[in-house]
């Protein structure tokens, strides 16, 4: 009887511990679902690298973890951000180094037409350069060379790039589709050229070309006055206020030779620097390219007026021109940024090349080792470069808020072991090739090494094809 009971009891107990136990059970999904449902959702997630943040105080973030919703970077931290955020896209790293896309302040990406094309002949801009891109410069050549060159810059790790051109219409368009962010500036010169065979041509196309952009997301069109002497003081005049009524920016070549500085010290009795302030050029919507016949005082001037600048190390050693005082411009807290300059001058379209040279030879010029830490290249190639062009609140550093333009430099290659430090892999052993993944505006548009935007080898194909007839024209020169 009694064990009647118990039984009764057992099977009552059990009943309700299975009932209790399914209770249990479905809370425990609901609360789990529940869970899930708070992890806030973004578009994609890198993870597992070393995050060189190059925000203020520099920091690094071991195991780092970085969330893009849109075109934004919406988090930056450590794993527990994977607790937070669920993506449709997860990055895994691999150890590689995390780090804002780089910046090239100076180049001319449609002149990759003309790579290695008589390197090293004497006055070469003058005697071939000119005539050459009056022959041979068309839409076309320029559509091609950009889309070109905007891809090697993209496989490089450059995320933004600051360009001057012509027909810079078409050299736009292509780097949009490669999918780059540009400041597009349309080249303006005294002399008659393939764009522009009358007098104000190529000043009227440019002020076509910002009304064409001026609302465009990745790109940011402006004016490309050639230099102090290769274009008209009116033109100089014209082009401060047109920048100044579009907002836009100017790029332009200065100090970059000593027959341009003795020209315009002859001709005005002022540096190329104090000529360009008199004008009313110098402000915070200038880019300033070269910078290697500058003075003391000029350097305070350009400080004093907010320039942003361009150093063109390679291009400007390879052609013999001189040293640029960038480093002390960096070091008196100025706006300094790396540049290639055209491919038909540095060759070369990257700027992790670009770090390892100026670190380099500012020691030599300096005659001191600690004059230029890989710190500080890295600086100059992100955030200095961000600085340079007035972008600082939306590019170059990995922080909240800011646009996601990310590149992941992969690590796993021979030349890139061991990492003491990230900062030294990346200025002294990294090379181009080592980056693996880039993200322009929150868009993934290289991944494993790979162009994901267009056809690469049908860009490689286009440019070797418009060789042939360059080939032709550059045989009469
Ligand atoms: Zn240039």
């Amino acid at each position: 009887m009694l064990a009647g009971i118990f039984f009764i009891w057992e099977d009552y107990l059990m009943k309700n511990y299975l009932k209790g136990a399914l209770l249990l059970g479905s809370l425990f999904i609901v609360g789990c679902s529940s869970l899930v449902e708070k992890k806030e959702q973004a578009n994609i997630i890198i993870k597992n690298g070393t995050l060189l943040t190059m925000n203020e105080k520099r920091e690094i973030i071991e195991n780092g973890v970085i969330v893009i919703k849109n075109n934004k970077i919406i988090s930056v931290g450590n794993e527990d951000l994977l607790k937070k955020y669920s993506a449709t896209k997860i990055i895994d790293a691999e150890d590689g180094i995390i780090m804002p896309g780089m910046i090239n302040t100076h180049t001319h990406v449609s002149m990759t037409v003309f790579r290695s094309l008589a390197d090293d002949v004497p006055d070469r801009l003058n005697r071939y350069i000119f005539p050459l891109e009056n022959q041979m410069v068309s839409p076309e050549m320029s559509y091609i060379g950009a889309k070109h060159g905007a891809m090697e810059m993209a496989l490089g790790g450059v995320t933004t790039m600051v360009d001057m051109y012509l027909f810079e219409e078409s050299a736009a368009q292509a780097v949009k589709e490669v999918g780059l962010r540009g400041i597009m500036t349309q080249n303006i010169i005294k002399y008659p050229t393939a764009d522009g065979k009358e007098k104000g041509e190529t000043l009227n196309r440019a002020v076509a070309f910002v009304e064409k952009y001026k609302n465009d997301e990745l790109i940011t069109p402006g004016f490309g006055p050639h230099g102090p002497h290769t274009v008209t003081k009116e033109e100089l005049l014209k082009i401060k206020e047109l920048s100044k009524k579009y907002n836009v920016p100017v790029s332009m070549h200065v100090a970059e030779t000593d027959g341009e500085f003795d020209r315009i010290k002859k001709e005005y009795k002022m540096t190329p620097v104090e000529y360009l302030d008199s004008v009313g050029l110098l402000n915070e919507r200038f880019i300033a390219a070269h910078n290697i016949f500058i003075t003391d005082s000029d350097i305070e001037l350009m400080k004093k007026r907010d320039v942003g600048i361009a150093h063109n190390m390679v291009a400007n050693i390879k052609s013999a021109k001189g040293i640029s005082p960038a480093l002390k411009m960096h070091d008196k807290g100025m706006r300094v940024g790396l540049g290639t300059d055209g491919p038909m001058s540095g060759n070369t379209l990257d700027i992790i090349g670009q770090m390892g040279y100026v670190a380099k030879l500012h020691k030599l010029d300096t005659k001191d080792r600690s004059a230029l830490p890989p710190k500080k290249a890295v600086e100059m190639a992100t955030i200095g470069g961000a600085r340079a062009i007035h972008r600082e609140n939306e590019l170059g550093s990995l922080e909240v808020g800011k646009l996601a333009d990310i590149v992941i430099v992969e690590t796993k290659s021979v030349n890139m072991n061991p990492i003491y430090d990230p900062y030294s892999a990346l200025v002294y052993s990294a090379n181009a090739s080592n980056v693996d993944t880039v993200i322009v505006n929150g868009k993934l548009i290289v991944e494993d090494k790979q162009i994901k935007t267009v056809d690469s080898k049908k860009v490689i194909k286009d440019i070797t094809d418009f060789k042939e007839k360059v080939q032709k024209v550059a045989e009469t020169l």
